[in-house]
């Protein structure tokens, strides 16, 4: 059996790179960037007054002059004007510096009469002060963005100062969701008091969409082998990702490995040393499509789908890692099984501002109900049986 990190490798191993496509500007947050994103211009482009008021020489104030005749008006967007010796220039937040002009004066401390301005009593100021200096955020070239990042709302603001309109972002893949069994019933249908609701699959399709995989379906097919078998196939045809839920283990009704087996569908692993979702299964399909066909239990479905598909989906993306994140258990914890445990836990903020792990223990990983606030699941070591409170634990947010 392998170990969890066995599993996860397999996986991302076996993941082939996504396909790259051109979006509007207005559609790429959230996408996952493939191309660089290069200055156009100097930033600012020019020396870009930050006050509103006026522009004058910095050494006529300094030679003691404070009454200033206004020469003209320069408001953000206008061309740069040349300012004549001894006046100033009533200049706007966001206008280019003019041409001789050095130093600004903001509105509040001075006083406008007959066309002159006259600089308050005591003001003291200093070359080049309130202008934000042409390229001094960054150089024309520098790269901004890197490939392999999520595009966030900022970038966007980069992006479009790059002076692009469209931006090479991945292929979302094109995911389908299955949830397999007979005594599935989806919620608005009338159901018998031997039936179960179909939660797995609408939970795991907000999850990927949640992390961004946003072209999801979800099918429900009952333990029929024929049924089974052209039902995925058609799927197959279609999908790059197929994420099944049930079926998968030792009962007579789970049909889904040797289904999947029919189909052509090359397992890679069958069983994780794992607790919950020991009994998942992956393989690869005939055109490059990855199968993960996880237990049915909706804990197990939740977590295996957090664990191993959502880094696979990261990985075929292009994404980059995200550095790992820890947290400290808030209580101790036992666990004796020889499998790796992921345990679901609430967050909590410890005084010195480090970040506790609060377990939340689930009735079977049947009991979906308990996770409802948890912030994600730690992982803890196959060969240990005893975590310590206080100890440091990786930590998967849902
Ligand atoms: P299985 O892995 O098919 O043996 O299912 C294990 C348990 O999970 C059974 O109690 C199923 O009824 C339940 N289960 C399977 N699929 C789902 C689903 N999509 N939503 C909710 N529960 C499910
Ligand atoms: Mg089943």
């Amino acid at each position: 059996m392998l170990t969890t990190a066995e599993a996860g490798n397999a996986i991302l191993s076996a993941m082939p790179a996504a396909k790259t496509e051109a979006v509007a500007l207005e559609k790429a947050s959230g996408r996952v960037l493939q191309q660089s994103v290069v200055a156009e211009r100097d930033q600012p482009p020019f020396d870009r007054v930050t006050m509103d008021g006026i522009a004058l020489s910095f050494a006529d104030f300094d030679n003691g002059t404070c009454r200033f005749p206004i020469q003209a008006m320069q408001a953000a967007g206008d061309p740069a004007l040349t300012l004549d010796a001894g006046m100033c220039i009533e200049i706007m937040t966001g206008a280019s510096l003019p041409t001789g002009a050095d130093c600004i004066v903001p509105v509040e401390r001075i006083c406008l009469k007959d066309n002159v301005a006259t600089v308050e009593k005591d003001y003291t100021t200093a070359l080049r002060q309130f202008v934000h200096a042409r390229g001094s955020d960054h150089l024309q070239g520098t790269e901004l963005l890197r490939p392999g990042m999520r595009i966030s709302p900022m970038d966007v603001a980069i992006i479009a100062s790059c002076g692009l309109s469209k931006v090479v972002v991945s292929k979302l893949p094109t995911i389908r969701v299955i949830s397999t069994g007979n005594e599935l019933v989806a919620a608005g249908e009338p159901i018998e008091a031997h039936q179960i609701r179909m939660s797995n699959g609408p939970a795991m399709v907000a999850m990927l969409e949640q992390h961004g995989y946003t072209n999801c379906a979800h099918d429900h097919i009952v333990d029929e082998p024929a049924l089974l078998q052209q039902r995925i196939a058609e799927h197959l045809d279609v999908a790059n990702v197929l994420i099944l839920s049930g079926g998968v283990s030792m009962g007579k009704a789970d049909y889904v490995p040797e289904v999947l087996g029919e189909l052509g569908v090359d397992v890679i692993f069958h069983k994780v040393s794992q607790r919950p979702g020991k009994p998942m299964w992956f393989g690869m399909g005939p055109n490059g499509q990855a199968v993960f066909a996880l237990p049915g239990n909706p804990v197990s479905a939740l977590v295996c789908c957090r664990q191993y598909v959502v880094p696979a989906l990261h990985r075929a993306a292009g994404l980059r890692d995200a550095p790992p994140e820890f947290a400290s258990l808030a209580q101790d914890v036992t666990f004796n099984a020889r499998l790796t445990y992921f345990l679901p836990v609430k967050l909590i903020s410890g005084v010195g501002g480090q970040t506790l792990a609060m377990p939340v223990h689930t009735n079977t990983s049947g009991d979906f109900a308990a996770l409802t606030g948890t912030a994600g699941y730690i992982e803890l070591a196959l060969e240990q049986s005893n975590f310590p409170a206080g100890s440091g634990a990786r930590l998967r947010r849902w």
